[in-house]
């Protein structure tokens, strides 16, 4: 099983520090940031201890493609308002493309953003616009995957037919796939009770061989609530049975999959939360022992 956390890159190790908390929770797979995910200081790629970092990931069988990074909610590429916004969405996302290649990585996942005061198709058109704007200076072996979002507030993305959309609009499209988060497409209103189904209407409409990262989260709302609150794996209105059942889904086996779940009392939950997955034997009482409610 291809499963892990996001991890967290500070000093003094940096990107070394991600893969070593990562091996703390027998994980087989992570995502990190590569800074603060609300600003663009970023430090520079000499210091981030990539060499170190892609050793222990080789000693311990891990391949760098499992290494997923994700970039900054401060790219919005569906802005269309805020001419200093829509600048950072091509500038910011550029040098992210350049440091997920120089990391080593090939999958940086992106949020497909918000439109803040225009509306959904303007977004959408928006993404397609500034996504092909940076084209020539993306890098052939890094691969941006849209996120599908839960539709919170002005996000776009939070239906299949809008990621779509998107894709089928850029002149690169070999430079882009898709990341599926369990808790958004919920909050969305897809059942992942009926994951099946989900996959064939992804094969449908964007083709399952974009698909290259899973966020494994249970959601504190229900169904269709549209709010984006992510719940540890088991607590939330998902639920164990239907998570299980993404983590060990044949189509999916290849796919890497990485938990965002939220820390409980200041402690990490993944080493708890991806040995339950691996067994398929939920136990809420570890949890709650630590303070969950
Ligand atoms: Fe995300
Ligand atoms: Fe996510
Ligand atoms: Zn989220």
């Amino acid at each position: 099983m291809i499963i892990g956390s996001h991890v967290s890159m500070s000093a003094p190790e940096f990107v070394e520090g991600a893969v070593k908390e990562a091996l703390c929770y027998d994980a087989t797979a992570l995502m990190l940031y590569t800074g603060a995910p609300q600003n663009t200081r970023r430090k520079p790629i000499e210091e981030l201890h990539i060499e170190e970092a892609a050793s222990l990931m080789k000693a311990h069988g891990i391949p760098m493609e499992h290494m997923i990074i994700h970039a900054p909610y401060i790219i919005n590429p569906a802005n269309s308002v805020k001419p200093e916004v829509m600048e950072i969405a091509r500038t910011f996302l550029v040098e992210e493309v350049k440091r997920t290649a120089s990391i080593g990585a090939r999958y940086l996942v992106l949020h497909p953003g918000s439109y803040t005061s225009t509306d959904l198709q303007t977004g959408i058109t928006t993404a397609i616009q500034q996504l092909n704007a940076i084209d020539s200076e993306l890098v052939d072996d890094v691969v941006i995957c849209l996120e599908t979002m839960a539709g919170k507030g002005s996000e776009i993305g939070f239906r299949m037919e809008q990621l779509a959309e998107i894709l089928e609009g850029l002149n690169s499209p070999e430079k882009f796939g898709v990341c599926l988060d369990t808790c958004h497409m919920h909050d969305a209103g897809y059942d992942i009770t009926e994951f099946d189904g989900i996959l064939d209407e992804f094969d449908h409409l964007i083709g399952l061989s974009r698909l290259h990262v899973i966020h494994l989260n249970d959601s504190k709302n229900p169904c269709g609530a549209r709010k984006d609150r992510h719940e540890n794996i088991g607590f939330g209105r998902i639920g164990f049975e239907a998570l299980h059942r993404v983590a060990i889904n044949p189509r999916v086996a290849h796919i890497p999959k990485i938990l965002e779940t939220p820390w409980v009392k200041g402690s990490a939950p993944y080493k708890t939360e991806l040995a339950q997955l691996r067994s398929g034997r939920f136990d809420k009482h570890i949890l709650e022992e630590l303070g969950h409610e």
